[in-house]
């Protein structure tokens, strides 16, 4: 672990995640609708490609093939039982590919189902199954957890509590994912910028984030702007983090189709790094060559 301090590296300077990890895996024969975190146990190869891919493009950090990794999303491919094991597998794949220089986030996604009153999930429960998805994380060996592409406060409280609980403490970074409409950005579930990151703040993060959403370039630097203004008057001392699809997707033949370059998102990581947030990845439509414009652009 010696010089590998993931809490003070990202008070820093540009730290640089990857991008999309799914459209990687397709380009590689995994088949839509199959399980894509069973693949760090199946082909641990495939995604050790991928990770070397995003280090080799300039990535600081890479995020763990774990997105679906808790026991709701699992069970959808009858791999509930296999949480620890997919976790460890994940995390240890993604050390060997950073070793002792880079950095590895530990990959949290949402349950896909809603907590109760709206749906049938128990809080207790929630926190239990992200408890086993953080274990398993931390015992592969990563530096960090991200947790990603929530829409639901409940929920995402409850995994930066687990995160906490029982990451060793190991730094946190959270995120939601935004859609712009008449009432500004909002999630899924209707909540904004203020809101979540007021929330998250308060739960206790070291770092709050958007990724995914429908936004257009533009849109995410607006959002960027809206992220650092809340996370200024929140009062406490958190870093912001940008994760931004390739621009708005298009649908052909009922798959989302991603066309920004990695030119043109490399100059909106630009903006969104003079708006004031220098840890920056992609999300859905980006790719090595997308993370490569943008080392290639604002790394001095
Ligand atoms: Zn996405």
């Amino acid at each position: 672990m010696a010089g590998r301090d993931l809490r003070a590296r990202i008070q820093k300077d540009l730290f640089l995640l990857d991008g999309a990890m799914g459209t990687q895996l397709f380009a590689r024969g995994a088949e839509p609708g199959q399980c894509n975190d069973w693949l760090n146990v199946k082909s641990p190869d495939i995604v050790m490609e991928i990770h070397r891919a995003y280090f080799d493009a300039g990535s600081d950090a890479v995020l763990t093939n774990t997105f679906g990794a808790n026991r709701y999303a699992l069970t959808r491919h009858g791999y509930a039982g296999k949480v620890s094991e997919i976790n460890r597998a994940g995390a240890q794949v993604a050390r060997e590919a950073a070793g002792d220089r880079c950095y590895v986030l530990g990959d949290i996604g949402p349950t896909g189902d809603f907590l109760e009153p709206l749906g049938t999930l128990r809080a207790d429960q929630v926190r239990d199954a992200y408890g086993e998805q953080v274990r398993g994380l931390r015992e592969g060996g990563i530096d960090g957890f991200i947790i990603e592409t929530m829409t639901a406060l409940d929920e995402l409280s409850l995994a930066i509590e687990a995160a906490r609980s029982a990451g060793g403490g190991l730094p946190v970074l959270a995120s939601m994912s935004f859609d712009k409409g008449s009432a500004g950005f909002r999630t899924m579930m209707g909540v904004d910028v203020p809101t979540a990151v007021a929330k998250m703040v308060a739960v206790g993060v070291d770092a709050v984030g958007f990724n995914c959403g429908t936004a257009s370039l533009d849109e995410y630097v607006e959002l960027s702007e809206a992220y650092v203004a809340a996370a200024r008057s929140s009062g406490r001392k958190v870093q912001v983090f940008a994760e931004p699809n390739a621009g708005k997707p298009e649908l052909v033949d009922g798959r989302a189709v991603y066309r920004v370059s990695p030119t043109e998102f490399a100059a909106a990581c630009g903006r969104i790094l003079k708006a004031g947030i220098h840890i920056l990845g992609g999300c859905c439509g980006t790719g090595p060559e997308h993370i490569q414009a943008v080392a290639e652009a604002l790394k001095t």
